[in-house]
């Protein structure tokens, strides 16, 4: 069996930027991006990460919205801006961002498998990996960067109408048929919980956020697009406590009750969108790697994404449950690039 010098599980900002990083550093990197099956498309763990279901970024650095033209023709130098390509009105989209990381990383060599790592052996060096497929791969070095994955509430009736009317992801389902200029509802008072009510609004004939607390948690420019919105209504104070609705229409309401007074009122709507936080995707590396009391990785030496295992690496949200951003796994995932390069050089390899 063949042993590759460095491999990446992960296709979120910190893989495809180990990715890159590696690729250039002539390591040939190989990327599990995860494979594509119901499974993982239930669960939120398809390959390009959490990017990949979301619409604009509009903060990642570098891609700006708006007519720009004019004012890059005063900012630069005129031969510099005259090699430049037009620059996009529109700023970037999540699934944009995160298949141009992708090319970025194909176009230095990398090699990708549309495949999960299902379990792994770190105890024995090389260290070897097994896949969905049923393939097992060694490796000198792993940069585990397989990200975070939506949470559900863990009801039977949640469960029981996935797909047809619960969606942890809007940007996914919500412009489906059912969903068009009806009422709605998503669970949550965090930025993904405004983002998606936002998103819905598009499409819904109102969105009800339904939030335990009578505090947002979302950042303040978030807060304020979403008091903006006439069609988004807030329910503060409530959990949804069941999913309403037939064996033939789906989703028709929800259950909630106060968590103040504890009474409950039954609201209509097609659909329920969870956005509730997210779990580590690390259930593959249970007795392998060291993990927080969350199940995130953990981070062994201050600033560096070693991990418990010498030769293993983590980047971006799989090991990181406070930043959580596209840009800080990005960064992470450099980090981890020059982290497993340097750990491969100092070793011999
Ligand atoms: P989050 O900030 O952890 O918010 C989760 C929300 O769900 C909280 O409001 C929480 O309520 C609620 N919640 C958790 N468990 C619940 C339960 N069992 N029942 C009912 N409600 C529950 O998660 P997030 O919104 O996914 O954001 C995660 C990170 O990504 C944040 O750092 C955020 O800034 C970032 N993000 C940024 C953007 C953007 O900039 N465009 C978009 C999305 C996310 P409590 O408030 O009461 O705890």
């Amino acid at each position: 069996m063949a042993t590759e010098k460095v491999v990446i599980i992960g296709s979120g900002p910190a893989g495809w930027a180990a990715a890159i990083y590696t690729a250039r550093a002539e390591l040939q990197p190989l990327v599990f991006e995860g494979a594509i099956t119901e499974t993982n498309r239930m669960s939120g763990t398809l390959p390009l990460g959490q990017l990949n279901l979301t619409t604009e970024v509009e903060n990642y650095p570098g891609f700006p919205a708006g007519d720009l033209e004019q004012y890059l023709d005063h900012a630069m130098p005129r031969p510099v801006r005259e090699l430049m390509p037009p620059h996009s009105r529109h700023g970037v989209s999540g699934p944009e961002l995160m298949e141009l990381m992708r090319q970025q990383a194909r176009n230095f060599g990398t090699r990708i498998l549309t495949d999960d790592i299902v379990a792994v052996e770190f105890g024995r060096h090389p260290f070897r990996l097994h896949t969905l497929g049923g393939q097992t791969v060694q490796a000198k070095a792993v940069i585990v960067a397989t990200g975070a994955r939506a949470n559900y509430l863990g009801l039977a009736s949640e469960d029981a109408f996935k797909n047809r009317g619960v969606s942890a992801c809007a940007v996914c389902d919500g412009a489906l048929p059912r969903f068009r200029g009806k009422p709605l509802i998503v669970v949550g008072g965090g930025d993904s919980a405004v983002e998606e009510a936002t998103y819905l609004s598009k499409f819904a004939s109102k969105v009800q956020l339904v939030h335990r607390r009578d505090q947002l948690r979302a950042s303040k420019i978030m807060a304020e697009r979403m008091h903006a919105n006439r069609k988004i209504q807030p329910v503060w104070n409530h959990e949804l406590t069941e999913v309403v609705g037939t064996e033939s229409d789906g989703v028709t309401g929800a259950l909630l009750t106060n968590t103040v007074d504890g009474t409950t009122r039954q609201i209509d709507a097609t659909g329920i969108f969870l956005a509730i936080g997210h779990t580590p995707n690390t259930s593959f590396l249970k007795g392998q790697l060291k993990l927080t009391p969350k199940n995130y990785i953990e981070w062994t030496v201050p600033f560096r994404t070693n991990t418990s295992v010498d030769g293993v690496f983590a980047a971006g949200d799989v090991a990181d449950d406070y930043y959580r951003q596209a840009i800080t796994a990005a960064g992470s995932g450099c980090q981890s690039a020059l982290d497993a390069e340097r750990w491969l050089t100092h070793h011999g390899h």
